[in-house]
């Protein structure tokens, strides 16, 4: 495996200073191993790093470059905000604009609040739920990712049922113990779950198509059944649409299910690359917040005027005729071409795409739950990642997250890609 000499001299500086060397644990490579890449700039699909070195970029900054690295648009709004000001702790007509844009695009968000990343949003949407029903139980599930929120760090426990285990250090085992977590796409556990406390459960949150286990979708069965249980016990339904939204269709998974959840929250994509995400729903709830009702939230920077600046223009960028039809055929054309690829090559190996979203998978067929995820071959996808970034792809450092196609991820670029990885698969 090549490492090259600029980006491991910026690595060892790197790791005297900044735990790990990283600021957000899956960028230290420690899942496949090797040096990580060290960025210098990107444009459209691609982005280089600290040896000059090109690489087809498959992350998008985990999600939100959708539009390609560095749109000029995007670009030119971020600069005319920037000079008009940083930031004012004040309120600005872009944020209204934004919230606008927002309640149009996701009709079950009737009112929207922003925030600046999505652990915030996700760890408000809870605290917000729990404040409206005035209750503290809360329902996630395996594989699913909602941020660094002590409540929504948390595994199964023992037995089915029980109550959660923390898992990071520093969450208090007190926490865990009003977070349940069930088995994604299992319609059974939740119906148990219901019924067994149906009268304590502030909110199931779950991520619809879920992108922190690897690419795994729910069953439409799954979701009906969370639906249903939550308006019948007055449970709130929330969809942490993070990285689904405007990810997977316009109006995200909740379009493409036809599902509306109480709230959602969001990131990634509505800020384009710069600090944005948000949790809205049924205005009924939202009153709840302050400066309305009793529960608290707030952010300095919520709603700055150069992220919203880089979101909006974002926003406008995939409203644009085919935009989504397109991001889907790229989608399409990479999966299927990898899986041909594979095939020829006589390797286990599939892939799936929902959107500009896509999964790889060691594995005969695409997995469907948590467990069976877990059975994918890591050692197979830790070879392939290497052998890929050799020859100038950069797929996410880890058998268990998706991968993002960009507006800029032309027909040649995935052809590209695709003879990427017939090199790589033939060298097993
Ligand atoms: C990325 C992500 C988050 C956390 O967002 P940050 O901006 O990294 O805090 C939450 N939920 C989902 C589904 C995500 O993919």
């Amino acid at each position: 495996m090549s490492t090259s000499s600029l980006n491991d001299q910026l690595f060892t500086r790197a790791q005297a200073s900044t735990p790990g060397g990283v600021n957000s644990p899956v960028r230290a490579f420690r899942s496949v191993g090797g040096t990580p890449r060290f960025i210098t700039r990107a444009e459209g699909a691609y982005f280089w790093d600290a040896d000059g070195r090109r690489y087809i970029d498959y992350i998008g900054s985990w999600g939100p470059a959708i539009v390609g690295h560095a749109h000029p648009q995007v670009v030119k709004a971020v600069q005319d905000a920037a000079a008009r000001g940083l930031s004012f702790g004040a309120p600005t007509e872009a944020e209204i604009d934004m919230a606008e844009e927002i309640c149009r695009l996701v009709p079950s968000v009737e009112q929207v609040r922003l925030v600046s990343s999505g652990t915030e949003a996700a760890m408000s949407a809870l605290r917000l739920a729990r404040g409206a029903t005035g209750r503290d139980m809360v329902i996630k599930f395996e594989g699913c990712y909602h941020g660094h929120a002590d409540s929504l760090l948390v595994k199964a426990g023992s037995g089915l049922l029980t109550f959660g285990n923390p898992t990071s250090a520093g969450v208090p085992a007190d926490f865990a113990a009003h977070t349940m977590v069930l088995d994604y796409n299992n319609p059974q556990q939740l119906e148990d779950a219901f019924s067994k406390m149906g009268d304590r459960i502030a909110c199931v949150i779950v991520e619809p198509v879920a992108g922190n286990m690897n690419l795994l979708p729910a069953t439409p069965e799954f979701l009906q059944t969370m639906r249903r249980l939550c308006s019948a016990h007055g449970s709130v339904l929330i969809f942490d649409e993070v990285m689904s939204g405007f990810r997977v269709a316009l109006g995200g998974a909740q379009s493409l299910y036809g599902i509306a959840p109480d709230m959602t929250v969001l990131g990634k994509v509505i800020g384009g690359g710069l600090p944005v995400a948000a949790f809205g729903g049924r205005r009924d709830l939202m009153q709840h917040l302050a400066p309305l009702g009793a529960v608290y939230q707030a952010g300095t920077l919520s709603g700055n005027p150069v992220a919203v600046a880089a979101g909006l223009s974002t926003l406008k960028l995939i409203q644009q005729p085919g935009f989504y039809e397109s991001l889907g055929a790229t989608g399409r054309r990479l999966t299927e071409g990898l899986g041909q690829a594979a095939r020829d090559a006589g390797v286990s190996f599939c892939a799936a795409a929902v959107g500009g979203m896509f999964g790889l998978y060691f594995a005969d067929k695409v997995p469907t739950n948590y467990s069976e995820m877990m059975t994918c071959d890591k050692n197979r996808f830790n070879a392939f990642f290497h052998a890929m970034l050799d020859e100038g792809v950069y797929l996410a450092p880890s058998a268990f997250e998706a991968g993002f196609v960009s507006a800029a991820h032309s027909d040649a670029v995935v052809d590209e890609t695709i003879a990427a990885a017939r090199k790589a698969f033939a060298k097993g």
